[in-house]
């Protein structure tokens, strides 16, 4: 802690992130000067952080800002390499980090990380619910949490520390070395920041880096990449696998889950659907059987957790319907991972932004689909492939209230009902989290 007593450090990008560790930097003694573009100086955050004495420069990157003094830039996950003033700070070789590397020098709790392309949030989640039933005083950081600095602050040797990162984080780590690391998938994603794919495998791959024996990996037996990275680090490794049973590791066999020689629960007892979400649930029965969890406190969480909002989230079972809100699916990948969580007759709400592209990919995960109820924008596209696919009963609607009420209109007993967009939610609400609470409305006043 004591590394950052006087040392003059450039906080760059004022979000939740920048403010908490500007505020956290001020405290262990730096002179802190705070930067963002759009800030303004009657902004709270600004205020506040002027009152303690910290400078900050808003409206404006000013390249006079990075000098021969400044020893570390702190810069928000978001904010791209190719900014002028965090290329010049490269330039003169001044370290640049992420605010996950402040939480990890300060805490004094272990630290769970999970990175992968996708998965993250549901298995930082499932991991946090499994530790707090087993009583491990677990404290959740991360995306859907705190900003993990803040988080770091407040916990004690006693707490374990459950942090979602993504790559932008993890490249801005240098010692960072979380006791367990859970790298869950890599796929092509946000190629447009890292530029290269190479780049984007590399930041992944520094959640292993520093780890040392003590320490733990768990690794996907599944995914190629996934088992390189994991080649760099020093630690002990656990794998899972959805299909290959590994001995030794996490597992699936006879219908059930297994961790080493243990039989943990059976698949058809788990809530969460998706075969998508079984090497979630693999990734996270890992990490909490490191940390010693009971089985009774695992398979109480599977059998009751429906999901993270909005990610294939089951919200209610209307006269033997099952609806699930999956609004998060903002993409066609995501939408045919929820199409295949279900073998029963299923009715797919659907449509939103156009961003120009066409949904022919979707064709081969409409197997079960039975109806499509279509809204928004791509509603005339997603029409089209539910011609060409043979979908018995297509209906265009004004919005998602009407999608509801239509979805069930044309039901039976033991349908599934699912909102899995594949489309962004801008052309009609504000967020994805929006759209998928007023389906969730409209679901319970079918009542
Ligand atoms: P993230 O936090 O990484 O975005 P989430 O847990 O929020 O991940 O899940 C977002 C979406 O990603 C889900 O709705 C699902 O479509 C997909 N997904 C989740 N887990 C996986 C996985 N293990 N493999 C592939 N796709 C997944």
């Amino acid at each position: 802690i004591s590394d950052y007593l006087h040392k003059n450090v450039l906080v760059i990008g004022l979000a939740k992130s920048g403010l908490a560790a500007a505020k956290l930097l001020h405290q262990l003694g730096a002179n802190v000067t705070v930067n963002d573009l759009k800030a303004v100086d009657s902004d709270a955050s600004v205020q506040e952080l002027r009152e303690l004495g910290v400078q900050v420069v808003c409206g404006d990157h000013p390249l006079s800002l990075i000098s021969d003094s400044v020893d570390l830039v702190v810069k928000n996950p978001g904010i791209p390499y190719s900014n002028p003033l965090i290329s010049l700070a490269e330039k003169q070789n001044i370290p640049t980090i992420t605010e996950v590397e402040l939480a990890y020098k300060i805490s004094e709790a272990d630290i769970i990380a999970i990175t992968g392309s996708n998965g993250k949030t549901t298995t930082t989640t499932l991991i946090y619910e499994m530790l707090k039933e087993a009583g491990k005083q677990p404290l959740i950081a991360g995306n859907i949490g705190t900003v993990a600095c803040e988080v770091a602050q407040l916990a004690t040797k006693d707490n374990v520390i459950v942090m979602e990162l993504s790559s932008f984080q993890l490249l801005g780590t240098i010692e960072f070395r979380p006791a367990i690391a859970v790298l869950l998938n890599i796929f092509d994603a946000h190629l447009d920041y890292h530029g290269t794919k190479d780049e984007y495998v590399y930041a992944k791959g520094k959640i292993y880096e520093n780890q040392i024996g003590t320490d733990a990996s768990i690794v996907n037996f599944d995914d190629r990449e996934v088992c390189e990275l994991s080649e760099k680090s020093h630690a002990e490794k656990l794998f899972f696998s959805t299909t290959t049973m590994l001995e030794g590791g996490t597992y699936i066999k006879d219908e059930s889950i297994w961790y080493k020689n243990e039989q943990i629960i059976l698949i058809k007892d788990i809530v969460l659907p998706g075969a998508h979400n079984l090497e979630n649930i693999l990734a996270a029965i890992s990490a909490v059987k490191l940390r010693g969890a009971t089985n009774d406190a695992i398979v109480k969480v599977l059998t009751s957790f429906k999901g993270v909002k909005h990610r294939l989230q089951f919200v209610e079972n209307i006269n033997n319907r099952r609806f699930y809100n999956d609004s998060k699916a903002t993409n066609i990948l995501a939408t045919s991972k929820a199409l295949q969580a279900f073998t029963v007759p299923t009715i797919l709400l659907a449509g939103g932004l156009d961003r120009g592209n066409e949904f022919d990919e979707l064709k081969p995960f409409l197997k079960h689909v039975k109806a499509m109820i279509l809204f928004g924008e791509t509603a005339p596209k997603l029409e089209r492939i539910a011609k060409e696919s043979g979908i018995e009963v297509i209906k265009r609607v004004d919005n998602v209230e009407q999608a509801v009420i239509t979805a069930y209109e044309v039901s039976d007993e033991d349908d599934v009902i699912v909102l899995s967009p594949a489309c962004a939610s801008w052309d009609q609400f504000k967020t994805f989290e929006e759209r998928g609470d007023i389906f969730i409305q409209a679901v319970h006043k079918l009542n």
